[in-house]
């Protein structure tokens, strides 16, 4: 038997691969022996990631898109890594708030896939891996209002296309992560002031005790990514900590 979680000879493009999951999930394709076009709206963020080709993109725009489809050729694998978290609820989400939700965490998926998703059909087969989070479909987390609506509907976009494309060769399989150390999440708690109790206050709700790290999400991402993950499709892949099953 070969190197398990083996991407030798693939081609990849990771959103959000500056830091954070996304970051880890490029990390782990390089290891993997993957080609990863590794991008992100902050270029410079990714001077020190070794292996992979730093390309600038906002994953909103569907230029940048196209011009990365145009340099990169068919693809193998695609992993949305891109989301934008809004603090509250229905009544203190304005338009611009759950505009700015869906554009960043649900069209910059629609437009990747639509993107690439020809040219793996073209090939036989690709797999696709969207970052989704257990506030969604999978469980109300309070305050998250516009957030957990748009990586619902990351879960359904997901799906479908898993079951439009299950003959063509093709898998798409979404990450419903719990709460993952990130430098944004570090960000997010020193904004609600007392930075020690915010993290107790995230630490408390993990019945694992600790938070989640990127590693242990790229990991999953790596093995969806991967021929071992061949028989999975259409599927929402929790990894929480036990948070949701509390
Ligand atoms: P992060 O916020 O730490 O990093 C996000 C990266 O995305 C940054 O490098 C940023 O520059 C880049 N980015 C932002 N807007 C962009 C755009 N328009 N185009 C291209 N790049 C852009 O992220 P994270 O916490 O690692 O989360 C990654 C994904 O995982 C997101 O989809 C998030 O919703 C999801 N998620 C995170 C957690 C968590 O606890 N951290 C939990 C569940 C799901």
């Amino acid at each position: 038997m070969g190197r398990l979680f083996d991407l030798t000879g693939k081609k990849a493009v990771v959103t959000a691969a500056a830091q954070g999951i996304g970051r880890a999930v490029a990390e782990a394709f390089v290891a993997a022996g993957a080609r990863v076009y590794a991008c992100d709206i902050n270029k410079a963020g990714m001077a020190d990631l070794k292996g992979a080709e730093a390309v600038g993109l906002d994953a909103a725009r569907l230029d940048h898109i196209e011009s990365l489809a145009d340099h990169t050729g068919p693809i193998d694998v695609l992993f949305n890594g891109v989301g934008w978290v809004h603090h509250g609820t229905i009544l203190d989400c304005a338009e611009e708030d759950w505009r700015r939700a869906f554009t960043l965490n649900v069209d910059s998926m629609y437009r990747t896939i639509r993107t690439f998703l020809p040219g793996m059909v073209e090939k036989g087969g690709g797999t696709i891996v969207n970052m989704a989070s257990v506030a969604s479909s999978v469980i109300a987390v309070p305050n998250r209002f516009a957030y957990g609506a748009s990586k619902a509907a990351v879960i359904g976009l997901t799906k479908s296309v898993a079951a439009d494309f299950v003959g063509k060769g093709i898998r798409c399989n979404a990450i419903a992560a719990g709460t993952i150390d990130t430098p944004s999440l570090r960000d997010r708690m020193r904004a609600q002031g007392d930075f020690d109790q915010a993290m107790a206050g995230f630490v408390a709700r993990q019945p694992v005790g600790r938070l989640g790290r990127s590693s242990e999400v790229a990991a999953l991402a790596l093995y969806l990514a991967s021929e071992e993950a061949a028989f999975t499709t259409g599927q929402v892949h929790v990894i929480d900590g036990g948070w949701s099953n509390a």
